[in-house]
């Protein structure tokens, strides 16, 4: 049988890692000389775009690298992964994003980004990209790109009737508009309690959270509580816990190549139907080594799942367990789990998940 595999757009962040581990952390003024060096491939965008490859998607992938020896390594490095190259763009005059990370032995760390091309990547470039959005079932972007350019790919998204995710990280303030063209916002407890002021302790300070998220404009909110795994609130009911099928579109008004074109003023995304429904998903107990990552692991491995058909959730179940196979492992992209990985845990964890309504 010949599987078609979904597709899924992510516009967002790539940089280049620069890792140092030392001992201990050097103070003011101090230099350590005892590290060892490497290099490993990160940005929210990229580390969500390999997640989601990785978990069994096609991915397009819109970015932007400098034109350096960084940027050309990592567009080897993107081929290689078998992420689609038509949505990599190079910038002529700011280097490659890059971050510089010392960690320590007990896993303390200090970073210094410089976001270089990333801080680029303009409105204009992703409008020229806009079939690369409009063939996808689903597009996600995160915050480390111009809220700007993020805005134009939400619109674009809507537009075309592709359903929408924003992970709102690093958390920024963000113009009231941005949230109606949200069909899903997936922050983690941090990023909730910044956008909606509600600070989240426990599993219903995390609810009320999602609620203020919902009226915001957000049709769905997820939010990601670590080792306690994930809250889902959602008003849009017929997606809730419908459907699985990976050749129908799961969404109401949802596009693939099957859907007939739409119309004018037509927006796509999941029918919100009024009544909010919640659920917790249980984190899953794993030994946990190093966290890095696992929200990127969650947001594209949940694009992933949605794209193929999964109803809310059932994807949020799957990231779940993308997440939790993250932190078992050290680093960002060397950490993001292959699908069959997330597929036994799956079987393993299921008696874990917990419906509250
Ligand atoms: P971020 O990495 O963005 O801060 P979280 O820490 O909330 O996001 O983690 C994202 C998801 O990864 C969680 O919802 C959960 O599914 C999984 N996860 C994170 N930490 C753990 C952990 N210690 N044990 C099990 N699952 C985890």
């Amino acid at each position: 049988m010949n599987i078609i595999k979904p597709l899924v757009t992510i516009v967002g962040s790539s940089n280049v890692d620069f890792v140092i581990k030392t001992k201990k952390l050097p103070q003011k003024g101090e230099t350590v000389t005892d590290g060892i060096f490497f290099k490993a491939y990160g940005g929210k965008g990229a580390n969500q775009a390999v997640a989601a490859k990785r978990a069994g998607a096609q991915v397009n992938f819109i970015t932007k690298l400098g034109n350096d020896i960084f940027g050309e390594e990592y567009l080897r490095y993107f081929k290689k992964t078998g992420i689609r190259k038509d949505g990599i763009i190079t910038d002529n005059s700011f280097p490659t994003g890059m971050a510089f990370i010392v960690v320590d032995s007990k896993g303390g760390n200090q970073i210094a980004v410089s976001p270089g091309s990333n801080t680029r990547l303009a409105p204009s470039e992703v409008r020229k990209k806009k079939v690369l959005i409009s063939e996808a079932r689903i597009m996600l972007v995160q915050l480390e790109i111009p809220v700007e350019t993020v805005i134009e790919a939400l619109t674009i998204a809507k537009g075309e009737g592709v359903l929408t995710i924003l992970n709102p990280a690093p958390v920024k303030k963000l113009p009231a508009k941005v949230f109606s063209l949200i069909d899903i916002i997936t922050p983690n407890e941090v990023e909730a309690a910044s956008l909606t002021g509600v600070k989240i302790t426990d599993v219903k300070s995390a609810e009320k959270a999602g609620r203020k998220l919902l009226s915001l404009g957000a049709g769905t909110a997820i939010i990601t509580l670590g080792k306690k795994g994930a809250v889902l609130i959602s008003s849009c009911q017929e997606d809730f816990d419908k459907g699985n099928n990976p050749h129908l579109p799961p969404f109401s008004k949802g596009r693939n190549s099957s859907s007939p074109p739409l119309k004018k003023g037509d927006s796509g995304g999941f029918s919100k139907m009024g009544k909010i429904r919640k659920l917790h998903i249980k984190g899953i107990k794993v030994k946990a080594i190093d966290s890095t990552a696992a929200g990127d692991a969650f947001n594209g491995v949940l694009a992933c799942a949605l794209a193929e058909g999964k109803n809310l959730k059932e994807a949020v179940k799957f990231a779940n367990c993308a997440g939790a196979l993250a932190v078992t492992k050290i680093g960002a992209q060397s950490s993001l789990p292959m699908r069959r990985e997330i597929e036994t845990l799956l079987k393993k964890g299921s008696r874990k998940f917990k419906v509250l309504s």
